[in-house]
């Protein structure tokens, strides 16, 4: 954390909906900032360094999309992981559309939704974020995973493929670690969801294929296989 205190950064533009999730979170004694437009958003996020990130799909200027994009391209080039991004839409055919995307948010929530609900997730997010600092700091000892010419460095949450490095969101980072721990077998994505997401429900397994589609983006589709109906598995290439 940047303090103890989490900082979230809001960027929502119906001032109702963006006032409302501000005062859940102050309540909960974190730091919330909100801006009502995409530019704004880009902006925070290096200002602030959040520790994670609500944001609005449908935004005044550049869309959540782009923000979401640039966000982590930031994080790419200034050597860190970009802050967990948990995706607002206003329909339930909007979230395919982006988790069809990959645009690489952690989580996505339709509208209307529960202040306690977006609670609870971004608790499961900011877990993974201390998570990761923690392991960072500690070195934790454990010795990297080789698996053919992936290299998943645990200890510096650091993954390459032959010797160029691929940059993962936490989330993303974590789901890795999931498949690589039980090369070639095939994990269902509830299972995934309850081991990454820590959720006992399977509402969330078009979540799972989001991350999927990052991983594939970033590392090589070849590297995880789908098995239609059942899940996926990690397939080492040498
Ligand atoms: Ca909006």
């Amino acid at each position: 954390m940047n303090s103890a205190t989490p900082v979230v950064l809001v960027v929502e533009d119906e001032p109702e909906i963006a006032t409302q999730i501000v005062r859940r979170l102050e309540a909960e004694g974190w730091t919330a900032h909100s801006v009502g437009d995409g530019l704004a958003g880009v902006e925070a996020a290096t200002t602030l360094r959040p520790d994670l990130v609500v944001l609005d799909v449908m935004l005044p200027g550049i869309d959540g999309l782009e923000v979401c994009r640039r966000i982590q391209a930031q994080g790419a080039a200034d050597g860190r992981s970009a802050p967990p991004v948990l995706m607002l839409t206003a329909r339930d055919d909007e979230t395919d559309l982006l988790v069809g995307l990959g645009v690489g948010a952690d989580d996505y929530m339709t509208k209307p939704f529960s202040m306690r609900e977006l609670l609870a997730r971004l608790k499961v997010l900011l877990r993974r974020v201390e998570r990761a600092r923690t392991s960072v700091q500690t070195g934790d000892g454990e010795p990297p995973l080789v698996l053919g010419d992936l290299t998943i460095d645990r200890a510096a949450r650091r993954v390459f493929r032959g010797t160029a490095e691929a940059h993962l969101t936490p989330t993303e980072f974590d789901l890795l670690v999931c498949l690589a721990a039980t090369p070639r077998t095939v994990l269902s994505r509830e299972r995934l969801l309850a081991d990454v997401w820590d959720w006992a429900d399977a509402s969330g397994t078009r979540t799972v294929d989001s991350h999927i589609k990052a991983l594939r983006r970033k590392l090589g589709s070849e590297l995880i296989r789908t098995v239609h109906g059942v899940g996926y598995a990690l397939e080492p290439v040498s």
